[in-house]
């Protein structure tokens, strides 16, 4: 087993072989390279906007090039809970762009001609426990009646049409969700961000950021040169760092795996997912799966720390096991790669969008960020052109820091969460 992104094997990912002068001057710096980053600079770019992408190591390295490729309708939060918390219009609004968010892949993929597998194939949903079944059944009723939004029910006798695994109770599937090769969208993304003329710039770390003494532009410093910037967006995500020091109080960067089998039989493929889903679990400790290119991708959150040799070889052990639990039929599948990346919760496992002390941000996608990160980018760079950020409506929410400001950006209670996550998949 290599300690590898599968995904980098499929496609010419961006690299630091051609690195151009830090521009002088911009009217927007982006600090960071991914899905927001880039969907954000191709936005600005097309509108005519100088705008800078600066990149700490080359572009597309982040989550972006790492995840499970979900495309995936809804937030993290139950829609229920969204009710609670913000009000049935805003949650309206939350909900629809969660699905525009999918249009918005699909759009800059066929605009783009971008060759990354998106199709939507649907997402599910799997029960571990039969309440968990009762309660998918009332979120299928609840859909319909607040969002207009239907998803399908699948009742556990009917799951072998879905999934050839046994261990489940039932699910609910979305056909509006999709898949791609995350590897090969964002490569893509980076190409037409390019050639709308958006500058990007790999080993770009920014280490300073300050307003400057006029208060209009930012210098933004980073460890090639220093700029001048009109406006400022962070899409930095899992990996915000002390730059933006506020910014990464308010993030929990959490570890999540993936381990990709060898290639499977053509038969085998069609009898673990015969309809390609985006496959996750009900658990606290999810885990995702999907094929791709007829192997099996497999993560979850086995271990809480962000990525490093031994996260990975740990976590590649607890997934494979965790695989071979849902489909015995793999128990003889070699393991080729496994690799990790960080992912960014804010403490409201919301979606954060606006403006601290004059610098954008869109952040806190909570594993939603394929659709979620690129929709944001453009939406957030339109918003921000139209200079009327506040109205947008992730930026209505609240962006919580820690209880008792008892976080400085270090996770000191990731382990204790991970256990109480365990916990609750017991007791639950
Ligand atoms: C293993 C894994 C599986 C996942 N699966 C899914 C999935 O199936 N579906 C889904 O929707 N989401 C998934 N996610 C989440 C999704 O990948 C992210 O939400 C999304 O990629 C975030 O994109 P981004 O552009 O905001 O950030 P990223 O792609 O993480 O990019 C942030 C970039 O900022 C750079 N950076 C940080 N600090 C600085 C600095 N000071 N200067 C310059 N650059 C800096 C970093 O180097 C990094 O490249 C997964 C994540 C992981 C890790």
């Amino acid at each position: 087993m290599k300690q590898q992104i599968y995904w980098h094997t499929t496609v010419q990912m961006p690299d630091d072989s051609k690195l151009t002068p830090i521009p002088e001057k911009v009217d927007v710096a982006i600090i960071g390279g991914g899905f927001t980053g880039l969907s954000a600079a191709r936005t600005f770019a097309q509108q005519g906007l100088k705008v800078a992408v600066l990149e700490a190591e080359t572009i597309g390295w982040g989550a972006s090039s790492r995840n499970g490729g979900m495309v995936l309708s809804g937030l993290k939060l139950p829609m229920g809970t969204v009710i609670r918390k913000y009000g049935k219009e805003l949650a309206k609004k939350l909900y629809q762009y969660s699905l525009d968010s999918i249009d918005t892949v699909e759009n800059i993929v066929k605009a783009e001609k971008i060759d990354c597998g998106f199709a939507r194939t649907g997402h599910l949903l799997a029960a571990n426990k039969p309440k968990q079944y009762e309660a998918l059944k009332d979120q299928v009723e609840f859909m319909a009646k607040e969002f207009n939004h239907n998803v399908k029910l699948v009742a556990p006798g009917d799951m072998q049409a879905e999934i050839g695994s046994n261990v489940f109770h039932g699910a609910i599937a979305d056909d509006n969700s999709a898949g791609v090769n995350p590897a090969q969208f964002v490569a893509g993304l980076a190409n037409a961000a390019e050639k709308a003329g958006a500058l990007l710039n790999a080993r770009a770390r920014v280490r300073k950021l300050e307003a400057a003494r006029s208060g209009k532009r930012f210098v933004v410093e980073t460890e090639r040169g220093t700029l001048s910037a009109e406006s400022v967006l962070v899409a930095t995500s899992g990996y915000t760092g002390n730059v933006t020091k506020k910014l990464q109080k308010k993030i929990i960067p959490i570890g999540s795996f993936i381990i990709a089998t060898e290639r499977l039989s053509d038969k085998l493929a069609n009898e673990l997912s015969p309809k390609n889903r985006m496959i996750f679990d009900y658990k606290h400790y999810l885990n995702y799966f999907r094929l791709w290119d007829n192997r099996m991708i497999f993560g979850g959150r086995a271990a809480f720390f962000p990525e490093n040799e031994n996260t990975i070889r740990q976590s590649a052990e607890i997934l494979r096991n965790e695989m071979i639990h849902v489909y015995p039929q793999l128990k003889d599948a070699k393991v080729e790669y496994a690799w990790g990346g960080t992912l960014d919760f804010a403490f409201d496992m919301m979606t954060h969008v606006g403006e601290l002390d004059g610098v954008y941000y869109s952040l806190g996608y909570a594993g939603h960020g394929v659709a979620m990160g690129t929709h944001l980018g453009k939406t957030v760079a339109e918003a921000m052109m139209k200079g009327n950020v506040k109205e947008h409506p992730f930026a209505g929410i609240d962006f919580p820091g820690a209880p008792l400001g008892l976080y400085d950006g270090r996770p000191w209670f990731l382990p204790f969460a991970g256990m109480w996550h365990k916990i609750l998949d017991w007791v639950e």
